[in-house]
């Protein structure tokens, strides 16, 4: 046990327990050993938090975007001076790699730098008027409270990608850390609250996600949600959002394809392949769920990915040198399993790893694998895996291979990788995704818009479109 941490409820300033006393356990996911008691609120919490929030409304937009950017910026540095504690707090509740985590939060910080910057450019029109005496305006308003629902496979980047921008906005926040990762959640709440943060503007409920969820979805003070996670989970909130016609912004699940040309840079595509495909164990909604590969390369393509997949080291993320940690848990093992038993079964051929990792911990670890022998029925070509599993699939046809990454109800991410610019340009046009990597498999940065089209989501997180979700376009019409 590392901690206990049974007041990680946050509202209007203080730190306190559930109501009701109720905690839950935070475990390790290398080891399954518990590291924390944290407590297990409810709709009473988070009601409370919500009048919390609407009540800090007011003061908090209408202070300067100025005066909310210091605050920001200020947390941004808080963040940056404690990366390396930051990071072994998020690879113990999460499992990640402790590079892996020190880079997450890093990337984290970076939205705080970048909306603590934006803060201060929320501008508005002066739209000409095809009507002499009339003057016409267009103003940015907050929308008002703000509920964030955020995943565990980043603890940490994925709350700074909501709350900084809706901070810097103006709006007030209900935050929902995912319960098997609340203590990075925590950790950043007691940065923003040294930083300077008004009490009342940044909330945090840990403890039961329906309950927590629900309490969000039934009040009317909440203005708009914010969610990363699952496409089942991000349909649920859409439809309980209609009662009250909530604003959503939703991230939801990918199945990301990666195409290689044969004009390809083989062992940079190799290497951005493994990259892509074994961050975080495959548990990013990002990261490659298949392989196309041209038939003319693919025989060496597959050969150079094998290689360095076979160096990859399984382990506790705090150990040096660990490239890929545990699941985040049994279910997450399970679905690994039954994906590649399915594949199996269907004719898939394992070229390497193919079975969970007999290691010296209790987690839950699976060997880095790659399947070749495809077919498009198998379910590993058909669903989010959230695993070490990489399916490998010739092409001939560019036109075809298109079609083929298209076929998908999911549209988040896709890859391609290619020498040539006049291809990247007219596949990038052609793929129905929300983000194309040309020779490239890490787009999410705060300066730049990261969202899927499809059932992968609505709506931008980073950039200055990150902030748009957060903003209202008042229009003042005036007769002068
Ligand atoms: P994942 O498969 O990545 O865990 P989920 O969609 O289940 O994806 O979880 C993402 C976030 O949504 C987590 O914080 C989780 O607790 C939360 N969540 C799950 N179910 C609900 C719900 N019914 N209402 C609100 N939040 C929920």
């Amino acid at each position: 046990m590392i901690d206990t941490m049974i007041n990680s409820i946050f509202i209007d300033g203080k730190w306190q327990r559930a109501e009701s006393d109720k905690t839950t356990t935070v475990y390790n996911p290398a080891t399954l050993e518990p590291i924390a008691e944290v407590a297990y609120g409810g709709e009473v919490e988070t009601k409370k938090a919500i009048t919390a929030a609407a009540n800090a409304f007011t003061t908090w937009s209408e202070m300067t975007g100025r005066e909310r950017s210091h605050i920001l910026y200020k947390a941004y540095q808080l963040m940056l001076e404690e990366t390396d504690r930051l990071a072994k707090i998020l690879t113990t509740e999460q499992g990640k790699p402790l590079k892996e985590a020190t880079g997450e939060v890093k990337g984290a910080a970076n939205f705080l730098l970048w909306y603590a910057e934006e803060a201060s450019r929320s501008y508005g029109e002066w739209i000409p008027s095809s009507i002499k005496s009339k003057r016409m305006l267009v103003i940015p308003q907050p929308v008002g409270v703000v509920g964030a629902i955020t995943p565990w496979n980043f603890p940490s980047s994925m709350i700074t990608r909501k709350i900084a921008p809706a901070l810097a906005a103006g709006c007030t926040v209900v935050l929902k850390p995912a319960p098997e990762t609340p203590l990075s959640a925590i950790e950043i709440v007691k940065i923003l609250e040294r930083a300077g943060m008004p009490n009342g503007v940044v909330n945090l409920v840990t403890g039961d996600a329906e309950a927590i969820g629900n309490t969000l979805l039934t009040s009317k003070d909440v203005r708009l949600i914010t969610f990363t996670g699952s496409t089942a989970v991000g349909k649920y909130l859409m439809r309980e959002s209609a009662e009250h016609v909530k604003k959503l912004a939703l991230e939801l699940g990918g199945h990301a394809p990666i195409i290689v040309f044969d004009d390809a840079d083989l062992e940079k595509a190799a290497s951005m392949s493994l990259a892509s495909k074994f961050r975080n164990n495959g548990q990013t909604c990002i990261c490659a769920n298949r392989l196309y590969v041209h038939e003319s390369v693919k025989e060496k393509f597959t050969q150079a990915l094998t290689e360095k997949v076979k160096q990859l080291k399984i382990g506790n993320g705090l150990e040096d040198g660990t490239d890929l940690g545990p699941l985040i848990n049994e279910q997450a093992s399970i679905k690994v399993q039954t994906h590649l038993d399915d594949a199996v079964k269907k004719g898939a051929q394992i070229v390497c790893g193919g079975t969970k990792w007999n290691g010296n911990m209790d987690g839950y670890f699976y060997e880095p694998t790659i399947l070749s022998n495809i077919t498009e029925d198998m379910q590993v070509m058909n669903e989010e895996t959230f695993g070490p599993i990489i399916p490998i699939q010739a092409f001939s046809d560019e036109q075809a291979v298109i079609e083929k990454a298209n076929d998908t109800d999911y549209g988040l991410a896709a890859y391609i990788f290619t020498e040539k610019t006049s291809r990247a340009i007219r596949v990038s046009e052609k793929l129905d995704y929300g983000i194309v990597g040309v020779n490239d498999v890490f787009p999410a940065v705060a300066e730049a818009p990261f969202g899927g089209i499809k059932q992968s989501g609505i709506g931008k997180e980073g950039g200055h479109y990150g902030m748009d979700e957060f903003l209202e376009r008042k229009f003042v019409s005036m007769g002068i």
